[in-house]
């Protein structure tokens, strides 16, 4: 299957680059990946996406991209691209279903996947009261106690969410401030669900059959405690989906992709865009934006290189 560009990654960086390349008449075709939509679909409200007065569910946000990208002929596969072959031209994707993909660009949009505590008791107890995921979950906690781990916006946020449901919410933060945009601070700090461990880490997550407590250290003292609770939400950042790029595109020292302010990457014909590459940033809206300029830039690279070609054909009579 050949595609002009084929974009991996289906969150607001590569449907808005879908959209944009669509709109071009690149015909693109996305690369879903294990998380239609991206992060921001386990998102419960997203308050700061413009033109959206009253906020947006991020499922639903997501779900509009796609129908919009969809609308002006964006082509999509549920697939994992497992290998890219850059040597030759076209690119060679090989998917992890079998099929065999080329493209005359890529735009590289794989985001990034929620950091682990890697405390003992997170692997094994994942999804037995360990999510990652308060909108997909929060519903099980319904007068449970709960413990979200972080300070910043994604801690507060979700764990705002999650009091719609929880009896207790037990906010777990390693410093004495966090790190959330103080709106939502405010509104953490004046809902009566939500009691702070400061200082603190989780050091293991404990339970059996399902999660019913964590050990907590408090850093200024030493002291360790146990806590019950139901259920651990991790959110304490983000690591870039990068590992298939490795040996092929220049990673930073944390692993994000490194571009040129164009999302040009070092391999002339790919580019990429958003959580992959940002790790200032890191909205929906500059992912989004990212996602616009690579698809621009794709644009661009094609006409340039379709147009050298004609030259060449030209020259050789
Ligand atoms: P983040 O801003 O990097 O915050 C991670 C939090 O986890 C920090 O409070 C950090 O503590 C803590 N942390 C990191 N490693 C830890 C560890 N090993 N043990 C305990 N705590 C640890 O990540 P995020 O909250 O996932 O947000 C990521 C990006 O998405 C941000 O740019 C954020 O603004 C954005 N976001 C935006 C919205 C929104 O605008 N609605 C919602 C969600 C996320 P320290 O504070 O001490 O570093």
């Amino acid at each position: 299957m050949h595609s002009k560009v084929v974009i991996i990654g289906s969150g607001p960086a590569g449907l808005t680059a879908a959209l944009y390349a669509a709109r071009a008449n690149l015909e693109p075709l996305v690369v879903r990946g294990l998380q239609p939509g991206g992060l921001i679909t386990t998102t419960s409200e997203v308050e700061n996406y413009p033109g959206f007065v009253e906020g947006i569910g991020g499922f639903e946000l997501a779900e509009n991209m796609e129908k919009q990208a969809a609308r002006f002929g964006t082509q999509f596969l549920d697939t994992l691209v497992t290998q890219i072959d850059a040597g030759t031209r076209p690119f060679v994707l090989h998917t992890d279903s079998g099929e065999q993909l080329t493209a005359d660009a890529i735009i590289v949009a794989t985001g990034a996947s929620p950091r682990k505590l890697g405390v003992p008791g997170e692997e094994p107890l994942a999804n037995r009261g360990v999510s990652y995921c308060a909108t997909c979950d929060g519903f099980f906690f319904r007068e449970k106690t709960v413990v979200v781990v972080g300070g910043g916006n994604s801690a507060l946020d979700e764990g705002l969410f999650l009091t719609r449901y929880v009896k207790e919410l037990v906010m777990i933060h390693r410093r004495d401030a966090l790190r959330a945009d103080p709106v939502l601070q405010e509104r953490a700090f004046s809902n009566p669900k939500v009691r702070f461990i400061w200082n603190s880490t989780v050091e293991a997550i404990l339970g059996d059959e399902k999660v019913t407590g964590v050990r907590v250290k408090n850093l200024q003292t030493g002291a360790t405690t146990e806590l019950a609770t139901d259920g651990v939400f991790p959110y304490v950042g983000h690591v870039p989906n990068t590992a298939l790029f490795a040996g092929l595109l220049t990673l930073d020292a944390n692993g994000y992709i490194v571009t040129d302010e164009r999302q040009r990457t070092n391999v002339a014909g790919i580019f990429a865009a958003g959580d992959v590459v940002d790790h200032i940033y890191r909205q929906a809206i500059t992912a989004a934006g990212e996602g616009c300029k690579a698809a621009m830039e794709v644009t661009w690279y094609l006409a340039t290189q379709e147009h050298a070609a004609k030259q060449a054909a030209a020259a050789l009579g």
